[in-house]
């Protein structure tokens, strides 16, 4: 017979009381103890560690569909992301760029190329990625992003180019040290004509963790609050991605450089892009309650 306190917190969980126990019985785990160091290495060490742990017990495959390797529980995975937040904000940040940006980028602006490449890869944290959206002059303002992705028909390449100081990627959860691929946000320009920000995936560091040719990544440094994530800055000087690298689900560019989309009003196929992103704000709310929850229980407790 459940106890009193158990029957609240079934209700209490509502829909998703499993994934919300299985997300309190991996948190159990010694690795997860609180910690605190303003240590950067140390603490971002930490933060992949625990990571490592949860991917081991297939915590990311709520957020997938069934066909990339995934359970295709989108509430589980929102659920289970707010566990992380009433545990460690530096987990849950760290968590939510790999599995919910990076790998959402991946799942839902990719097609079956991308979703065979990538997906099963991420989950288990073979592929380490990041979320290359926010630029030094562009933050809310996604549309006007100056990056620059353009086909070149000869090499059926993307050129990836940071033209301008502001064009420069900021504030990258990834980017400074762990990621080794990035879905970047860029304008998409073919056969001289701009169609507006598309979303590629380019390798950024090799196995040892340096840079790639073209690429220069940057450390945003210690961040309070959140210790154990590693924001960094990236720019791109002329780096070749094969054309198969743009995630095409809404749009693509045929080899000789036709572009083609079934979405023919630009802001539409935009937001329509930006739509299927949403999860990942869900989830910054959420977890934002979480941590309030938190908060209230310790001034509780102490209050007591
Ligand atoms: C901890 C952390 C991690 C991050 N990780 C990533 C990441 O992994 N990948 C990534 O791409 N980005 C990341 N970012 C960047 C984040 O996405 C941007 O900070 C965010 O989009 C806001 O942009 P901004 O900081 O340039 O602020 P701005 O867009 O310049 O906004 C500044 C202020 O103006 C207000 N404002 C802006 N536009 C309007 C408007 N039209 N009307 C009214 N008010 C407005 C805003 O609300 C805000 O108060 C991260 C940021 C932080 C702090």
């Amino acid at each position: 017979m459940p106890t009193t306190a158990e029957h609240l917190r079934i209700a209490l969980d509502g829909a998703w009381h499993e994934a919300r126990e299985r997300a309190r019985k991996d948190l159990a785990h010694e690795k997860f103890a609180p910690h605190y160091t303003p240590e950067t290495d140390k603490a971002r060490a930490i933060t992949l560690e625990q990571m490592r742990i949860l991917a081991e017990h297939g915590y990311a495959a709520a957020g997938f569909s069934v066909e990339s390797g995934g359970t295709g529980d989108a509430g589980g995975a929102v659920a289970s992301i707010e566990m992380l937040a009433m545990s460690d904000l530096s987990l849950m940040v760290k968590a939510g760029v790999q599995w919910g940006l990076f790998g959402g980028a991946v799942e839902n602006l990719g097609t079956e190329r991308h979703h065979e490449k990538y997906v099963k890869r991420l989950i288990d944290l073979d592929v380490l990625g990041c979320f290359a959206m926010t630029e030094t002059g562009h933050g809310s303002d996604v549309q006007s992003l100056e990056t620059t992705a353009t086909y070149d028909p000869d090499t059926q390449e993307f050129v990836i180019h940071s033209p301008t100081p502001s064009s420069r990627k900021d504030y990258i959860g990834g980017a400074a040290q762990h990621a080794r691929f990035a879905s970047v946000f860029a304008q998409l320009v073919t056969q001289g004509e701009t169609h507006g920000v598309h979303c590629f995936v380019v390798p950024i560091r090799d196995e040892d963790g340096n840079d790639l040719p073209g690429v220069t990544t940057s450390d945003c440094g210690y961040k309070g609050g959140l210790p154990g994530v590693d924001n960094g800055r990236i720019v791109f000087d002329q780096v070749r991605i094969p054309r198969e690298n743009l995630l095409n689900k809404y749009a693509d560019v045929e080899p000789d450089g036709t572009y083609v989309s079934d979405i023919d009003n630009p802001s539409r196929r935009f937001f329509t892009m930006l739509g299927t992103l949403v999860r990942g704000r869900i989830t910054v709310g959420g977890s934002a309650g979480a941590a309030a929850r938190v908060a209230l229980s310790i001034a509780t407790r102490y209050a007591e």
